[in-house]
């Protein structure tokens, strides 16, 4: 079988180059190969009743499958390019943010409309936090909530399967470079194509180190994020959440003069579970629709950790802090922030007596016992300094969920076209280390559908 091109992973990254690129050629030949299944077969089986925690499937269906990693998320489209990934250095800052706003056009058009786009330009809040020895970044932000991000990539999936070729649960386990194209091998078939895509996303990031590995593309080793995710009462956060939604806050801790920012903020939203190659750890989102909405607001406190010689993995030094967790917890552990500073485990009866009602069910216990000294440090440091923007922050019965950790891809070398050395071979979205937001991903795609449009047309 051969095509034009193929793309490998079908999360926002090879969702937005497919759209490029048959809307802009509809004769080109196209096929995308995904690992999990098409949208509406996804399902974890986690029902809190019969299936309690993680199963560790084959397939994660939060991770893999129509929609990628972002398919069941709170559907924050991010355009900025203060963070969500490092686009703008390869292909400069006003064409990045150009293409966040076009993916932001296909949303609206693809079931989006309606949804708030909310903007830190011009806020007074921004000066409170620069009271405060914190830094608001700028950006805008469209909220599409979980329900209708699921709505776009239905409407999306109707468009692309008419024109493309998707092959679900379909695996690639190889990429070739052949003489003047590429092969993909599949359990039991080969493809050829002259220019491939691959946009694997954070679950395909080992097989992703195996492809640079059989191809030669040199490689660098990432960051890890570490902290918690906090729950509170959505009311101590309305005065950002309603006018920002998502604030990003900055602080740099006095002890250590470490950087901790907010992360992934999800007002009257969930606290969830995320299963990471078998590992449990914390995350949130939030629903547009109000009946799904909640009386709390969640969002992770993060401190980055970069590692160089002689030890250069970072994620697994994330993913052993989250198995101590795993260890202690049995998954994700839940701790009032009173406790933790009085240095004592929380306990059911505590948790239950407490004026936040939680709303994932973590196991009560003491991240005192698996935050590293430095992180948890500046994760308490930051809660004062919040506690100054937003008081109550602070407060004994704010909730801490641990571990957060944000795991980065190795930053795989592409040039400013987002190509390898291999002449045609794209390395897009999350799978490069170059993104890692949803806007980054789907602005990626787009740029590289652009490209191998403008180079056929050469
Ligand atoms: C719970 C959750 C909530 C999130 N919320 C937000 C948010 O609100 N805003 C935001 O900006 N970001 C959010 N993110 C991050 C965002 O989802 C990712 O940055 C984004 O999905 C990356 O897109 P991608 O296309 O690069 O990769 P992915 O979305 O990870 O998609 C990669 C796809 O490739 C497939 N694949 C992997 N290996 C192979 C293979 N060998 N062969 C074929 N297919 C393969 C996978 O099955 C997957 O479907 C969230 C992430 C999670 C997990």
């Amino acid at each position: 079988m051969k095509y034009d091109v193929i793309i490998i992973g079908a999360g926002p990254g090879g969702i937005f180059s497919a759209y490029e690129l048959v809307k802009n050629a509809p004769r080109l030949k196209v096929a995308v190969f995904e690992a999990g299944t098409v949208l509406n077969k996804r399902r974890c089986p986690i029902d809190g009743d019969k299936v309690k925690t993680c199963i560790n499937c084959p397939n994660c269906s939060i991770m893999s499958g129509f929609g990628g990693a972002g398919a069941f998320s709170d559907g924050k489209y991010n355009i900025t390019n203060d963070f969500g990934g490092t686009l703008h250095e390869y292909i400069g800052k006003e064409k990045a943010i150009e293409l966040m706003k076009y993916v932001d056009g296909i949303n609206l058009a693809y079931g989006g409309e309606g949804t708030k786009l909310y903007s830190t330009a011009n806020t007074e809040l921004k000066k409170i936090c620069a009271q405060n020895e914190l830094k608001l970044l700028d950006a805008s932000v469209r909220h599409l909530g979980t329900d209708v991000n699921y709505t776009v990539l239905e409407n999306l999936y109707k468009f692309l399967d008419e024109r493309v070729d998707f092959y679900f649960q379909t695996p690639v386990e190889h990429i070739e470079a052949t003489n003047g194209g590429f092969r993909v091998t599949t359990a039991d078939r080969e493809f050829d194509c002259d220019r491939c895509v691959v946009s694997v996303g954070r679950s395909g990031s080992k097989w992703m180190e195996q492809v640079c590995r059989e191809l030669e593309i040199p490689t660098m080793s990432n960051r890890v994020d570490i902290g918690v995710r906090v729950e509170l009462p959505a009311t101590l956060f309305s005065h950002l959440t309603d006018e920002l939604y998502e604030s990003k806050i900055v602080y740099r801790t006095e002890k250590y003069e470490d950087k901790v920012r907010t992360f992934c903020m999800n007002p009257h939203g969930i606290v969830v579970t995320e299963n990471t190659n078998g590992i449990v750890t914390v995350n949130g989102h939030s629903f547009n629709d109000p009946a799904k909405q909640t009386d709390n607001t969640n969002f992770a406190l993060l401190v980055s950790k970069h590692f160089t010689d002689p030890f250069r993995d970072s994620n697994g030094y994330g993913e052993s802090i989250a198995r101590l967790s795993n260890m202690l917890g049995g998954g994700v552990i839940v701790q009032r922030f009173g406790d933790l500073m009085r240095g004592r485990r929380s306990k059911q009866k505590r948790i239950d007596e407490c004026f936040v009602t939680p709303t994932l069910k973590a196991e009560p216990g003491d991240l005192g016992l698996v935050l590293p000294k430095r992180i948890l440090d500046g994760v308490i440091e930051m809660l004062y300094a919040l506690d100054k923007i937003a008081p109550g922050t602070a407060n004994d019965d704010t909730l801490l969920y641990g571990v957060e950790v944000k795991f980065y891809n190795m930053e795989v070398e592409v040039n400013a076209n987002l190509e390898t050395k291999h002449d045609g071979l794209y390395i897009i979205g999350d799978c490069s280390g170059v993104t890692h937001s949803l806007s980054h991903a789907s602005a990626s795609g787009v740029f590289v559908a652009r490209e191998i449009l403008n180079k056929m047309k050469a």
